[in-house]
C-alpha cells in the first residue's frame, strides 16, 4: 500500500477506494461517460474531518485533487487521472427548519435529496430542472431552474456555507463572516474550497401546475417569438424554458407521433392554481398545442420528470451562451439547426435568468451576468462513442450559428465543455479580477484547480 493510501486509510472514516477494489470502476464513473479517468484514490467522505484529511493528503503528497458533488460536470471536474477524488456523496443529509424556512444541505446532496426533504413542509430551495444534479456544483456556479424568475438563482438564496480551505481549516462564509469568500462562492465554482454544507433560504412551493406543451416543429418560430416576449413580462411565479424534443413514448403523446421532432415549452406555475389557466393561455395560444403534459404535480415530480432523458453513462458535449435578447436572426438559426436534433436525448434548452435574478446587482455576488435574460444551451447527449464526431459537430455547428447573436462572450460556467477553457475570464465577466484576488487569499497554491479555474492573482 502506498504511503498516501496508508495515510488516508488511517485518517478517514469513509471508504478509501483504489484500483484494487472490485467496485472501483463504478466508483470512478461520473455522469458523462466521455470523462473516463482513473484516480489514484476516491475518498468517500462522511464528514468535515474526512474532507480535511483528504485535502491535507492531496497537499502533502502533491496529488491533483477533484471534488465530486453530484458528478454532473460535463467536463468531468468531479474526477481526475492519478489524483485524489473527494467524493461527497455520503454527505447528502438535509435538515429543514420549517419555522425559519431554512435548510442545511450536505455538500454531496442532489437536488432530489433537497426536494425530498423540503416538500413535506411545503417548501423548496431553488435548484435546476433535473433531480440527479448535485446541489453543490449547481449552486457554486449559480443555479438556474424552475424558480429562478420568482426567487432568483440558487446562490441568491444561499445564506451561508461551511468550507474546508486549502490550508485544511473549515470556516463558515456568510454575509457576516469571511464575506469575501462568501461573495466568491456565489458563482465562482469549486475554486475556493470544499463546501461541506450549504444553508439555503426556502420558499413556499408545494404542488405546482407544470409540465410540457408540445407544438409542431413547423410552429417553432411563432413559439419562440411568444416565449421571448411573454416571458419578459409574465408573472414571475411562472418558470419556463423552450426545448427541442423528439417525442418519447409518454402517456400524453399520441402513439403515432412518438419519434417526431417537436418544439416544447416546459412550464412551472407556482402561483394560485386557479390562475394557471389565465397565465398559461398566451403560451397555449402561441400555436396549436399537439400534446399537453401540463398538470398539477408535486414540485419534486416536475424536477425529476426529465431525469430519464439525461441518464448517467451517456456521452455529453454541450455549448452555451448568455444572451440579452433572442433576435429574429437567432430564431432563424435555432430553427435551422434545431431541425437536425440528432436523437431523443439531445436538445437545445433556452432558459431564463430574468425576474428576481436580475434584481441582484452584478457585483453583489460573483455571478456577474445579471444583465442577461436568456441562456441558450445546446445539449449533445448520445449513447454510442462511435457517434462522437457527428454529435459534437451538430453542437459546434449549432453554437457557431447562434453565438454571433448572443451579444456576449461569456456563458454559464456550469454549462461549459472541456474545450471551453479559453472562455473562463469572459464567463466570470467583470468579477474575474476580484475573484482572482480572493483566490490568492484563500488558495494561493491553486490546490483547487480541477474546475473552471481562476488562477490566484499575482501580488495580491
Ligand atoms: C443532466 C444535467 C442537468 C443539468 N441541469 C442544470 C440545471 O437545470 N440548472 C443548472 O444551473 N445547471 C444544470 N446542470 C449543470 C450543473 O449545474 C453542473 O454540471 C454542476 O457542475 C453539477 O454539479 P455536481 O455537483 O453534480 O457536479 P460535480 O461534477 O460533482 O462537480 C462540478 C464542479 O463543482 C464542484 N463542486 C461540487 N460540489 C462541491 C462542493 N460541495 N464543494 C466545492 N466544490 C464542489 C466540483 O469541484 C466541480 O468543479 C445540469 C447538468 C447535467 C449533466
Amino acid at each position: 500500500m502506498s504511503k498516501v493510501i496508508e495515510t488516508l486509510t488511517e485518517s478517514v472514516r469513509g471508504r478509501v477506494m483504489t484500483a484494487s477494489d472490485p467496485d472501483y470502476d463504478d466508483a470512478r464513473a461520473v455522469h458523462n461517460a466521455m470523462q473516463d479517468r482513473k484516480p489514484r484514490a476516491i475518498v468517500h467522505c462522511v464528514d468535515s474531518a474526512d474532507v480535511m484529511a483528504a485535502v491535507a493528503a492531496s497537499r502533502d503528497f502533491g496529488l491533483d485533487l477533484a471534488i465530486r458533488g453530484g458528478g454532473h460536470s460535463v467536463p468531468g471536474f468531479g474526477t481526475v487521472d492519478d489524483g485524489l477524488v473527494i467524493d461527497l456523496s455520503p454527505m447528502r443529509g438535509v435538515r429543514v427548519d420549517p419555522a425559519k424556512r431554512v435548510a442545511r444541505v450536505g455538500g454531496g446532496a442532489t437536488l432530489g435529496d433537497v426536494d425530498h426533504a423540503t416538500y413535506p413542509f411545503g417548501l423548496a430551495a431553488p435548484g435546476g430542472v433535473v433531480s440527479t444534479t448535485g446541489a453543490g456544483g449547481l449552486t457554486l456556479g449559480g443555479g438556474i431552474g424552475y424558480l429562478t424568475r420568482s426567487v432568483g438563482l440558487s446562490i441568491d438564496n444561499l445564506l451561508s456555507a461551511d468550507v474546508v480551505l486549502a490550508d485544511g481549516r473549515q470556516v463558515t462564509a456568510s454575509d457576516y463572516q469571511n464575506e469575501d469568500l462568501f461573495w466568491a462562492l456565489r458563482g465562482g465554482g469549486g475554486n475556493f474550497g470544499v463546501v461541506t454544507s450549504f444553508e439555503f433560504q426556502l420558499h413556499e412551493v408545494g404542488d405546482v401546475v407544470g409540465g410540457p406543451l408540445f407544438y409542431e416543429f413547423d410552429d417553432a418560430t411563432a413559439v419562440l417569438e411568444c416565449f421571448r416576449s411573454y416571458l419578459s413580462e409574465a408573472p414571475e411565479e411562472l418558470g419556463c424554458f423552450f426545448a427541442w424534443q423528439i417525442a418519447p413514448p409518454l402517456p400524453f403523446i399520441p402513439r403515432h407521433r412518438v419519434g417526431n421532432l417537436f418544439c416544447v415549452l416546459v412550464t412551472c406555475w407556482n402561483g394560485p392554481h386557479e390562475q394557471a389557466e389565465r397565465v398559461l393561455r398566451p403560451l397555449r395560444d402561441a400555436a396549436e398545442v399537439k400534446a399537453d403534459g401540463v398538470d398539477v404535480m408535486s414540485f419534486p415530480a416536475l424536477q425529476s420528470a426529465f431525469d430519464d432523458l439525461v441518464p448517467k453513462g451517456m456521452q455529453y458535449y454541450w455549448k452555451a451562451d448568455f444572451a440579452t435578447e433572442v433576435t429574429d436572426e437567432a430564431i432563424a438559426a435555432h430553427v435551422e439547426h434545431g431541425e437536425k436534433t440528432p436523437n431523443v436525448n439531445s436538445s437545445m434548452h433556452l432558459q431564463l435568468i430574468n425576474g428576481a435574478a436580475q434584481r441582484v446587482g452584478a457585483d453583489e455576488t460573483a455571478f456577474g451576468h445579471r444583465d442577461k435574460t436568456f441562456v441558450p444551451l445546446i445539449l449533445g447527449i448520445w449513447p454510442d462513442p462511435a457517434d462522437n464526431e457527428a454529435n459534437t459537430k451538430w453542437v459546434r455547428d449549432y453554437y457557431a450559428a447562434i453565438h454571433p447573436y448572443s451579444g456576449s462572450e461569456g456563458g454559464y460556467i456550469n454549462f461549459m465543455s472541456g474545450d471551453d477553457d479559453h472562455r473562463v475570464p469572459a464567463n466570470y465577466g467583470a468579477n474575474y479580477q476580484r475573484l482572482a484576488a480572493v483566490k490568492a487569499a484563500y488558495d494561493p497554491e491553486n490546490l483547487f484547480h480541477i474546475n473552471q479555474n481562476i488562477p490566484p492573482a499575482v501580488g495580491s
